[in-house]
């Protein structure tokens, strides 16, 4: 049967070892399955919540670059892809919230995804009033042609 190796920081010095070691390959120190495995189950929930993190905060870029193309008016298709960006994105920012904001992790890279998160929550509440804006523009608008 394979056996799938994780990768996890050694609990005495910090560098990046793999479980199915007997002990640290830095600092000699031995390592116990259990703690072995826990500590590589974190270090792979880190590092999902590292990548789904940067994720929000590419799709909160797009929302916004979306969000000022919309404006281009009659090109119907972007002004329905900024709604659509902006009810994936606050749904995705609530399920890592609700998957990842609470790992027990020093890791700093840990610390870099919920700035990631947090900055894409930002710029998703920052464009309610870029949609209001637009749509008063679009009013504006309007009311020149008619
Ligand atoms: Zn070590």
């Amino acid at each position: 049967m394979f056996e799938q190796t994780l990768r996890f920081p050694c609990p005495s010095c910090k560098e990046i070892i793999s479980d199915s070691a007997e002990q640290c390959k830095y600092c000699g120190a031995p390592i116990d399955k259990g703690v072995a495995q826990a500590a590589a189950e974190v270090q792979s929930k880190v590092n999902q919540a590292y990548s789904d993190a940067s994720y929000l905060k590419t799709a909160a870029f797009t929302l916004w670059g979306v969000l000022a193309a919309s404006i281009i008016p009659f090109i119907a298709f972007i002004s329905y892809a900024s709604i659509f960006i902006f009810f994936t994105l606050i749904f995705l920012i609530i399920r890592w919230q609700l998957r990842f904001s609470n790992i027990n992790t020093a890791d700093p890279d840990y610390q870099k995804a919920k700035r990631s998160k947090n900055i894409a929550l930002l710029l998703w509440a920052a464009s309610i009033p870029g949609f209001i804006f637009r749509e008063i523009f679009f009013l504006i608008l309007r009311n020149s042609f008619n």
